[in-house]
């Protein structure tokens, strides 16, 4: 089911989350260790990040050293249609311009139709580690929007092979990312909302958030989103803290603010023990006010840790 079907038939805010596909050589028992618990919460979908290949150096024998290219979390694919099939909840995989060209997402996009997947989010994705800027893929796409006219072509049956006649169309339900904070590398606020308004007027059905720690940086961006024209829904998504150390990671890595009020608590913290108990309290006070608000989903960023989510979905769902 689309995930905007999930929206217009809820009573109430929905619970949602997003996980990582396991590091390459892990079993799938423990991903699925970590979504059993959270089953009880009745989520209607459950996102699968997706990962580019990184490249290491490796020194051989006769002192050279070989560029070698790593996927170490591979499978977004696979665990979708696991997850679909062993939970029956619909799956969301991230689709990334980085690292394809056309032709791999239209094949990629044709397993995922196969396999009955009907929702995806379509992202830029993240630079390669090594590489301090975006580089598009030869005969790839550079902008999430470029990707986007691919999937909005193909739900109108419109291939990259222009001889294939009377081909079927997919429907997939397309979501995009949304920074209330702004993406970092916009000039401003403004000009990187004129972007996602042109990703929904060419057909994005609703918009996931980076995470945010300030409740009004979410309000002000529906806000501002609602004057523009951008009517889909805005669905939140929340991290709760798990570590001192992310105080100074997470804006780095996600361009973020932590409040005030925030760091001064974790700062507090004797171990990240108490950081966790700190993020959870924060996390249901930024999901109860949201709540209120009348968002349509909570969606969390697990990363692979159930702990926290958990504690957080008994308190709310
Ligand atoms: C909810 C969420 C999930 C994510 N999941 C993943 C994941 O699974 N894997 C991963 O690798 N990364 C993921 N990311 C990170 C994301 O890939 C990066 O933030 C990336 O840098 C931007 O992606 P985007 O789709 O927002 O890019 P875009 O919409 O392409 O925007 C990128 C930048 O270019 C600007 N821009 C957009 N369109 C144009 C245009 N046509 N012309 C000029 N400028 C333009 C924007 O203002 C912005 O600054 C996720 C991010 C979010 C918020």
């Amino acid at each position: 089911m689309k995930i905007t079907e999930h929206l217009s038939n809820a009573k109430k805010t929905l619970f949602s989350f997003e996980i990582l596909p396991p590091l390459k050589g892990e079993n799938i028992d423990n991903l699925y260790n970590h979504i059993d618990p959270l089953m009880e919460f009745n989520p209607p979908f459950i996102d699968v990040t997706y990962h580019r290949e990184e490249f290491v150096y490796k020194k051989r024998e006769n002192g050279l050293l070989e560029k070698k290219s790593i996927r170490k979390r591979p499978g977004t694919v696979g665990i979708c249609a696991a997850i679909k099939n062993k939970y029956n909840v619909d799956t969301v995989p991230h689709i990334i311009c980085g690292g394809f060209n056309k032709e791999e997402t239209e094949n990629a996009l044709i397993d995922l139709n196969f396999l009955g997947i009907d929702n995806v989010l379509l992202l830029q994705g993240d630079a390669i580690k090594t590489e301090s800027v975006f580089v598009a893929e030869n005969g790839g796409h550079k902008y999430a929007s470029d990707l986007l006219g691919q999937v909005v072509d193909m739900n109108k049956g419109k291939y990259l092979d222009e001889d294939l006649l009377n081909a079927n169309p997919t429907d997939f339900c397309i979501g995009v990312a949304g920074y209330p904070e702004k993406h970092f590398a916009a000039p401003n606020l403004k000009t990187d909302m004129k972007y996602l308004k042109m990703k929904v007027d060419m057909g994005a059905d609703y918009i996931v958030t980076q995470m945010f720690f300030d409740n009004k940086k979410y309000f002000e961006f529906v806000k501002k989103c609602r004057e523009m024209g951008i009517n889909v829904p805005i669905i939140p998504g929340l991290k709760p803290l798990t570590t001192k150390r992310q105080l100074n990671v997470l804006p780095r890595i996600f361009y973020i603010d932590l409040p005030e009020e925030l760091a001064d608590a974790v700062e507090k913290c004797k171990d990240d023990k108490q950081v966790r108990q700190v993020g959870i309290e924060w996390t249901i006070k930024q999901s109860k006010e949201l709540v209120k608000f009348g968002v349509p989903v909570l969606h969390y960023y697990s990363m692979g840790k159930s702990n926290s989510v958990l504690n957080i979905a008994k308190e709310l769902f």
